[in-house]
């Protein structure tokens, strides 16, 4: 099997590879591998015999082993464990009573436990100061019982293993968003919360013209204050300028699409956004990595569309499996799951596959290849669906969908999804999601806490090589700023296919997820990252642009503005 890189092993080792009850691993990679690929396979055996699922588990470790596509992490983890919870995202409802918000957050606890995040929309609550008629006293309002999910997830601590994730979504018209907008502008608050403000398209029409806007009392439905939209855009974009959060979430664009109206409006999405529910919904994501797509012939490389093909079959087939192995933690959830089998299948290693094929990401033409890749494994998902409910039967709730109507009979009623693959892609070696490349030298804030200095980006030196471009200086001043736009002596085209995240103007950032959204039934996971230098106008025109193109959501990180983050730019020495 092909080598891992040194930070895969250690993420494996801490987190992914099975131990005794002394802590002493018992796992090697491989036998991960074939664990996973077991366990999943171990689903044909419903439909059709043993050997078939033989086949099947050889077929699956051959695609894991080879890194051609890994599912989400608790897949990787709990699959053919005694816990055997193997999804990644889930929604729950937080409805406006005692006995129901505490429900939810005993629901969260479980699902956290097995390394699962959450999701949840507090807009049904009403808002702080109301009456509570039971007691005759006022209620806290949604930002305060987000507190309690909030400090729950920081108790639980996944057991080492994932640190908890939420999204916490308020509607743009609850009476208490601004206090939302700035709830984590204090840099301690909610530090386990992605916070999103669900904006609908009224809000952002009435944004363009200048208009009032009316918070709407969530019980009654009466107006309870308006004020102008632009100013309540400005300050969300403030508080994303300082702090990163909140995000946005589009609500209508989310629900043009929902796949089952019939069964209730969409109102959050999972924790980083890619994947929009039900409450009770679970989904299980997966990735190709595209870079592995490729061959290479005497004028480069160029994409192997054949192989693409068959990797998507099977990596559809993979998670449909998955469903029928996983084991739930709430009846509820396991019926809302069972209904709709939504899967999300996905990419990462695009801005590795760019660089292959010498196209700069944000370019015309990358834009493009996002368009023409996405849409190409769109429907060989969908061809995959079609031939899982020949073999399986149509997802249960498939006459109450949009399929139905349509006459298009799916085993899944989404398939498509762009996850970050902030763990899947370190250890398939490839760069995240579609994200560009964040840096070319970075320090990497370690999932356990420790920080490790990746050298220079191996892409990189292996072009560098090619190009004769490789020198101990080029090395050195890499390893200091992190990117070759201030260097001297590296051609203009090297510069352009390996910019990185800060340098690729927003406008870009915008248009690659809006290439791949087009093809992407779910939601797609995607920061548009700015230099410190940039400004509130700068991220409030991001909102507007991300909301014309048709985008579900948008996320944007100034460097720097968060006290701690992920990735910092080489060693600044
Ligand atoms: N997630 C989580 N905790 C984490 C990271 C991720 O619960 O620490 C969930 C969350 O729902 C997120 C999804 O996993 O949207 C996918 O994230 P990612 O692709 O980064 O996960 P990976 O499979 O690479 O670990």
């Amino acid at each position: 099997m092909e080598r891992f890189s040194e930070n895969a092993i250690r993420v494996l080792e801490a987190r992914y590879l099975l131990r005794d009850s002394e802590g002493a691993l018992i796992e090697t990679p491989e036998e991960m591998f074939h664990r996973v690929a077991d366990a999943v396979a171990l689903a044909e055996q419903s439909f059709a015999d043993a050997k078939t699922a033989e086949r099947y588990a050889e077929e699956f470790f051959d695609l894991l082993s080879k890194r051609e596509f890994l599912p989400n992490s608790p897949t990787l983890m709990n699959a053919g464990t005694p816990l055997g919870q193997l999804s990644a995202c889930f929604v729950l409802p937080v409805e406006d009573s005692m006995p129901e918000i505490f429900e939810s957050l005993k629901l969260m606890a479980l699902i956290q436990q097995a390394g699962g995040g959450t999701g949840f929309s507090f807009s049904r609550l009403r808002p702080r100061g109301d009456l509570v008629k039971k007691t005759g006293g006022q209620a806290s309002g949604p930002i305060s019982f987000m507190r309690i999910f909030d400090c729950a997830t920081e108790n639980i601590r996944q057991g080492g293993k994932r640190r908890g994730a939420n999204m916490g979504v308020l509607r743009i018209d609850h009476p208490d968003v601004r206090d939302f907008i700035g709830a984590k502008l204090d840099g301690v608050s909610f530090q386990n919360f992605n916070l999103s403000v669900g904006i609908t398209d009224a809000f952002m029409q009435a944004t363009q013209k200048n208009e009032p806007f009316a918070f709407v009392h969530p019980g009654s439905g009466q107006a309870t204050e308006t004020i102008p939209a632009g100013e309540l855009l400005q300050s969300i974009a403030e508080a994303a300028w300082k702090t990163g959060d909140p995000g946005m979430i589009f609500m209508d664009a989310i629900n043009r699409e929902n796949p089952t109206p019939q069964l209730g409006a969409i109102e959050a999405t999972n924790p980083c956004g890619e994947v929009p529910l039900l409450p009770y919904e679970a989904c299980n994501l997966g990735s190709i990595n595209v870079s592995r797509m490729v061959r290479k012939d005497a004028t480069g490389y160029f994409i192997d569309w054949k192989k693409l093909s068959d990797t998507t079959r099977l990596s559809l087939r993979f998670l449909d499996n998955v469903i029928e192995v996983c084991r739930w933690p709430d009846s509820r959830i396991a019926e809302m799951v069972r209904g709709n089998r939504k899967v999300g299948l996905g990419v990462m290693g695009f801005a590795e596959l760019l660089i292959l094929l010498e196209i700069p990401y944000g370019s015309d033409q990358s834009v493009r290849l996002a368009e023409e890749l996405m849409q190409y494994i769109a429907a060989e998902a969908l061809a995959a669906s079609q031939q899982l409910a020949e073999e399986r039967g149509v997802f249960p709730n498939w006459e109450k969908s949009i399929y139905a109507a349509k006459g298009i009979r799916l085993r899944n009623a989404t398939r498509t999804s762009i996850a970050p693959t902030g763990t899947i892609g370190i250890i398939a070696g490839t760069s995240a999601g579609i994200e560009p490349l964040f840096a070319l030298a970075y320090r990497r804030e370690h999932v356990l806490g420790e920080q490790t200095l990746v050298e220079v980006n191996p892409l990189f030196l292996r072009y560098a090589e090619q190009y004769g471009l490789q020198s101990q200086k080029l090395k050195d001043d890499l390893q200091c700023l992190g990117s070759l736009s201030k260097l001297t002596g590296v051609p203009a085209e090297v510069k352009a296919l390996f910019r990185t995240a800060l340098e690729i103007a927003p406008e870009d950032h915008l248009r690659i997820q809006a290439a791949f959204q087009k093809h992407v039934d779910n939601a797609v996971s995607k920061t548009v990252n700015l230099p410190e230098s940039a400004s509130v106008e700068t991220i409030a025109e991001i909102y507007r642009r991300a909301w014309e193109m048709g985008l579900k959501g948008v996320t944007v990180y100034r460097y720097g503005s968060k006290g701690q983050q992920v990735l910092y730019l080489g060693t600044g020495e």
